[in-house]
């Protein structure tokens, strides 16, 4: 009998400070009970959520269950920086830049496909702009180096058609505050989401369309007929499908094994700013740099119900048990403490409220875990770090690829070739985490 045990499941180190900065959380049901469903989905983050959204458009009589580890929002779709980017954004690179003109052109119109899907969704949910703002973002440099990075992707931008204003270092203070930043490349289309406010919305909305249990780890699955029993500690579903968009944990259940990077990043958000502490911040109330050289840091002003705020996002760790440590989570938050008195030296006072610690899935070839792995058993995992713009995106694909047999997006996922395989262990890590560290160090400033 073929069957499929999942070797580990997710363990969140540190709270999702996005949700915890949120009213309290309306619970949605566990698994308590056996239940039969024509497609059973594993994972509630942005993947699984879209996945069920798009089926339910494509077929609204298909009888969908959703199984999420934990609760919606504490997983990585709850814990990123909120970036929803339209453009190309290698992190492998020294500037984002992608692979030339007609694949970056055709990323780009996917992204923008992604980022329909969510425009609709806020509609849906009525977001307010607080937690999902179209509203563009700045690359920004602290250093010459980053400048010239800027300058590249500029010009790169300007050859693909798409539109961009290189901001200069008093500009930039003007919108952020901060005196760090030499440069700044605008480029209007990426959309900024409060995360765990748009998969608490997105999560609530589906509850009347499918059936969502939080709190439900996937715990095996196996062949049942013509179709599979997926269980859970408490219960189990008989189904005809199983889509599986628990992203890293893909490998938990034996697929991809040693074809997927599993990276750690680490975030803190600083406590509500007083007003004292907000004029004399200046700038604007809401703005958000990612940093020129990508493994530099991420920075976000925000403002709104939830308070004005400053999140830092920078550190990463690979870890091919897909989790990480509280020891490794405190020495990135000395790091973020460091980076924030670097960008605002006039706020020595604020301190950092939540920090946290979250996964996301990598592949050496950039593509995707997608497709049919076993007789009606579907991936759409392995995001490479762009999980908010391509987990939506490979929700819709595996939704069309499931109820109406393909489509454009499937066949753009479909034809990325296999991951190739990491070196052995300890070879893996030891060299991983020496090029992650190495390339931080190199981003300095930034
Ligand atoms: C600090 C940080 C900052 C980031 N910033 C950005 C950003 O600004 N922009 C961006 O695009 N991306 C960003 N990312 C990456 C992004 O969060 C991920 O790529 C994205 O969440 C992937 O979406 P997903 O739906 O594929 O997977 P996930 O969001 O990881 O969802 C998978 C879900 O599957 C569940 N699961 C796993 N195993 C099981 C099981 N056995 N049973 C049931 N459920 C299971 C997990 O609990 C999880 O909720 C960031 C990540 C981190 C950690």
């Amino acid at each position: 009998m073929t069957a499929y045990t999942a070797k580990r499941l997710p363990r969140q180190t540190g709270p999702a400070g996005w949700n915890s900065i949120l009213p309290p959380q309306t619970p949605l049901p566990q698994l308590d009970r056996n239940l039969s469903a024509d497609i059973t989905i594993v994972g509630g983050g942005f993947a699984g959520l879209t996945a069920a959204r798009r089926l339910h458009q494509l077929d609204p009589t298909l009888k969908i269950a959703l199984l999420e580890a934990g609760r919606f929002a504490d997983g990585s779709a709850g814990r990123n920086s909120g970036f929803m980017i339209d453009l190309p954004h290698d992190l492998a690179s020294d500037n984002y830049a992608g692979d030339g003109l007609e694949t970056d052109r055709a990323t780009i119109a996917l992204n923008r496909r992604a980022i329909g899907f969510a425009t609709e969704v806020a509609q849906d949910c009525d977001l307010p702009q607080e937690m999902f703002d179209p509203c563009g973002k700045f690359n920004a440099a602290a250093t010459r180096a980053g400048d010239r990075h800027n300058q590249e992707f500029a010009a790169h931008l300007e050859r693909l058609g798409e539109p961009c204003t290189l901001y200069d270092r008093q500009q930039m203070q003007e919108i952020t505050g901060s005196p760090h930043y030499t440069s700044g490349l605008f480029a209007p289309g990426t959309v900024m989401i409060q995360p765990a406010g748009y998969v608490r919305a997105l999560s609530s909305h589906l509850a009347s369309q499918v059936s969502l249990f939080e709190n439900s780890p996937v715990t095996s699955f196996e062949k049942q007929g013509v179709g599979w029993l997926v269980k859970t500690p408490d219960a189990q579903v008989a189904t005809e499908k199983v889509i599986l968009a628990n992203n890293g944990h893909l490998e938990s259940f034996g697929f991809y094994e040693r074809r997927l990077m599993h990276i750690c990043l680490y975030a803190s958000i600083t406590e509500r700013l007083t007003p004292e502490q907000i004029k004399t911040l200046g700038g604007h109330p809401r703005w958000s740099v990612t940093p020129a050289d990508p493994m530099g840091t991420s920075v976000r002003r925000v403002s709104g119900s939830y308070g004005d705020r400053i999140l830092i996002r920078t550190c990463s760790t690979f870890h091919p048990t897909i989790e990480t440590s509280p020891m490794r989570l405190r020495n990135a938050g000395w790091v973020h403490d460091r980076k924030f008195r670097e960008r605002f030296p006039h706020l020595p006072d604020v301190k950092m409220e939540h920090r946290w610690a979250g996964m996301l899935c990598l592949s050496r070839n950039g593509s995707a875990a997608f497709g049919e792995l076993d007789t009606g058993v579907y991936s759409a995992c392995c995001q490479n770090g762009l999980g908010i713009a391509r987990g939506t995106l490979q929700g819709m694909g595996v939704a069309e690829l499931v109820a109406q047999g393909g489509s454009d997006i499937a066949d753009h996922f479909l034809a990325q070739p296999m991951p190739p395989r990491l070196p052995p262990e300890p070879f893996a890590s030891l060299g991983a985490n020496s090029y992650l560290i190495w390339k931080e160090w190199r981003s300095g400033k930034e």
